[in-house]
């Protein structure tokens, strides 16, 4: 088997976004590979850990990745206020002259892949493109160590790190089980420490609110951070988006903030998120140019938690004007164009810190985390859907007794997806077209 067909027989996805297969990534023609070390979400913590743990993992597994797609270079974008982080992996990475730790500047969304493209090459991703489309194929921290595993030691993903943090005993940086409900996360931390909590996953800008503590958590969950329930980083998350509309038509009064801060826009990006605001007053059925233009937007959330001086928050729009046409299968064409980066994008920058306060979560961060802690949960619900492309199809049925590794459900055929494998050992006690579970057989 070549290297992408280990990689997608151990169910390898980009950890932390979307979860895009592996596999199909690395095939792509590239010359540059960036590990993204920027971990640029306040509070997660996870990819810190692995690279502190694990530095000569993350710069094999970049090796590995290199080779599947020619690369001739290696760089892990890393914060260079991590000075101790940088030693290690400039230390991990010395015997390979093609690799180098790129250091980059505290700000946020520092993690945004075309950033992170633009930061390191100089290159610049083009209007709804990708990085391939300029030679760069970017990962996450995880997804290499990921790649490691799976070509060296044969192990598919049946675990991830977490952050925990928040209103738990114990924020930690946990090895989860793929599967594990998130209250038994936060049970691992010791428990919540308010009694109305409200949980998001993922970071507290991009990640989602999640209402079903029964939920499961998956190979893309970067982060569990339990809040107070009435905490505005949640409540601005249950406002309903005909709520949004009516408040933007009365109170957006297009001073262009959102617009002079946004970091897609400063890279060239035609994304105005003021004319977008002033559009959605004429109704958003009839997709104009500019409804379009939120196709553009990644979602880093600064324009709603730092830039708008009401309160609003256009990039949670454009996420719902999207959501709204993908229903419906429409996706605008972004014609190549040349574009330029903005002369003020590195004055516009926004110091990290500075988001972490305006979201209210600065007491959080000063935290110690109790890192590497790792429990089994007895029982595991895994989605069939945790990744790009078409749900898994399971090739286990009620009654099976599976490992920790065993594939329980494999992509459809000709289709793009990922294979996923149990994480612990036991009985398969359920199947269905969204998840199997599994219980330990001292349990059954
Ligand atoms: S920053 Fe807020 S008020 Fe100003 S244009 Fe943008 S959405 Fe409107
Ligand atoms: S969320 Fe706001 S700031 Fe971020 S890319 Fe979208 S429009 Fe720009």
């Amino acid at each position: 088997m070549n290297i992408s067909e280990v990689i997608k027989d151990r169910g390898v996805v980009g950890a932390g976004g979307a979860g895009f297969p592996t596999h199909v990534k690395v095939c792509a023609e590239a010359d540059t590979v960036i590990v993204n070390g920027a971990e640029c979400e306040p509070l997660l913590a996870g990819d810190k850990f692995l690279m502190e743990t694990a530095g000569e993992k993350v710069v094999m597994g970049l090796v590995y990745i290199m080779d599947a797609c020619k690369a001739e270079k290696g760089f892990i974008a890393l914060k260079r206020k991590y000075l101790p982080l940088f030693r290690v992996m400039a230390e991990a990475a010395a015997e390979k002259d093609n690799i180098e730790i790129f250091p980059m500047d505290d700000f946020y969304p520092a993690g945004d892949e075309f950033i992170l493209v633009h930061e390191v090459t100089g290159r610049l991703v083009p209007e709804g493109g990708i990085p391939t489309q300029v030679g760069c194929i970017v990962d996450n921290v995880e997804t290499v160590v990921n790649v490691l595993d799976a070509v060296m030691n044969n192990k598919p993903v049946t675990r991830r790190f977490l952050t925990c943090a928040g209103e738990v005993k114990t924020p930690s940086v946990i090895e989860a089980y793929i599967g594990t409900p998130i209250n038994e996360i936060i049970r691992t931390c010791g428990g919540a420490t308010v009694d109305n909590i409200a949980v998001l996953t993922g970071g507290p800008l991009m990640g989602c609110l999640e209402t079903d503590l029964e939920a499961p958590v998956t190979k893309t969950m970067s982060g569990v951070i339990v809040l107070p329930g009435d905490h505005p980083a949640a409540r601005k998350r249950t406002i309903p988006f005909e709520f949004m509309v009516k408040q933007s038509k009365s109170a957006c009064c297009q001073c262009t903030y959102c617009t002079e801060l946004c970091p897609r826009h400063l890279l060239g990006h035609r994304l105005e998120p003021h004319m977008i605001m002033r559009q959605i007053s004429y109704g958003i059925d009839v997709p104009s140019r500019t409804i379009e233009n939120a196709f553009l937007c990644s979602g880093c959330g600064l324009c709603g938690v730092y830039a708008c001086v009401m309160g609003l928050s256009p990039g949670v729009i454009n996420q719902k004007i999207k959501e709204k046409f993908s229903k419906i299968r429409f996706k605008p064409d972004f014609p190549l164009r040349d574009i330029s980066v903005s002369d003020l994008k590195d004055y516009r920058r926004v110091p990290a810190g500075r988001v972490l306060e305006r979201l209210g979560l600065a007491k959080y961060a000063a935290v110690n985390l109790k890192r590497g802690v790792s429990n089994n949960p007895g029982r595991v619900e895994i989605l069939l859907k945790q990744h790009t492309g078409m749900p898994s199809i399971p090739v286990v049925k009620a009654g099976d007794v599976v490992s920790s590794g065993t594939l329980i459900a494999d992509i459809p055929a000709g289709a793009l997806g990922a294979k996923i494998h149990s994480s612990i050992d036991g009985r398969v006690t359920h199947v269905d077209e969204e998840r199997i579970l599994i219980s330990n057989l001292d349990r059954n």
